[in-house]
């Protein structure tokens, strides 16, 4: 056995830890490795049942005051409902930059703060959004994926004012979903980019759903759960010649000794056209 590995998944907002990375955050928990988020913006203006739900139906909304005090109680909501699911997927450590998701941009502060944290945390594998998601320029995806980059970059590096020595990070998975998923918009259209490592999380997907379920405030628990994990999972897991999957960008190519090919497809090569359907035809069941 090899020492743990050390995970960060950094998300832009609450869910997307959990969307893109619960199932494989999960597996590497249960194995023992380290696994920690990150959560940039607090989530609450673009994916709340009461700010940007109910706001949508009212002839006026509240003074700003009264808006922004409502923002961080709606915050604090969110928050913990990531905690919860984080318990639930062996996540230990959770951190909230608490930026508002007004207008991401990429900000020295934001870099600087993420830095000091890579450096602390020392993660060996970072999962997060692809930096050229959608526009890349609007996308909130896209700017915490481009703020993870200089963040990456900079931890490699002292810092006056950190005490914690230069950190380097030996991969980056990039959430497949969104940069690779069934293209939208015109900004899709260029790229090419594909997901090339999946990871099975069929015997953690319950996992998975108990964590969506937790996300409440983004209306997810209950029926929209289920249906995420069986077309977003279900799709990669298709993809991938499992029941549910993940799908990931890897950032580096990859130097081996020897030519890598997967005990996966040893022995999918080896399976007939009926075994390869039964074993991605497991279906979550329906209580
Ligand atoms: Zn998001």
């Amino acid at each position: 056995m090899s020492e743990p590995l050390r995970i960060l998944s950094v998300g832009a907002h609450p869910a997307d830890i959990f969307d893109q990375s619960g199932g494989t955050m999960a597996h590497h928990a249960d194995q023992g490795d380290y696994v920690g988020c990150v959560v940039l913006t607090h989530g609450a203006r673009v994916h709340d049942a009461v700010i940007s739900d109910d706001m949508h139906h009212r002839s006026e909304v509240p003074a700003a005051a009264e808006l922004q005090a409502l923002i961080t109680e709606r915050s604090d909501i969110k928050a913990e409902e990531a905690r919860k699911a984080c318990k639930l997927l062996g996540v230990e450590d959770l951190y909230f930059f608490g930026a508002d998701d007004a207008v991401l941009i990429v900000t020295d502060e934001a870099v600087r703060r993420l830095a000091r944290l890579l450096r602390q945390v020392r993660p060996d594998v970072i999962l997060t959004h692809f930096p050229k998601e959608g526009d890349g320029l609007t996308n909130a995806h896209a700017i915490a994926g481009q703020i993870v980059m200089h963040a990456i970059s900079l931890a490699g590096g002292v810092d006056p004012g950190d005490r914690n020595p230069p950190h380097k990070v030996a991969q980056v998975f990039f959430f497949g979903a969104g940069a690779a998923a069934i293209p939208r918009q015109v900004w899709q259209s260029e790229g090419g980019y594909y997901n090339a490592v999946f990871i099975d999380i069929t015997d953690v997907v319950d996992k998975k759903l108990a964590a969506l379920d937790c996300l409440i405030s983004q209306g997810y628990g209950g029926a929209y759960a289920r249906k995420r994990i069986e077309t977003s999972d279900g799709a990669f897991g298709g993809a991938g010649g499992v029941a549910y999957a993940e799908g990931f960008i890897p950032l580096n190519a990859e130097t081996h000794d020897y030519l890598p090919v997967t005990e996966r497809a040893l022995a999918s090569a080896r399976a007939s056209d009926h075994e390869l359907i039964a074993e991605r035809s497991y279906r979550i069941p329906v209580d």
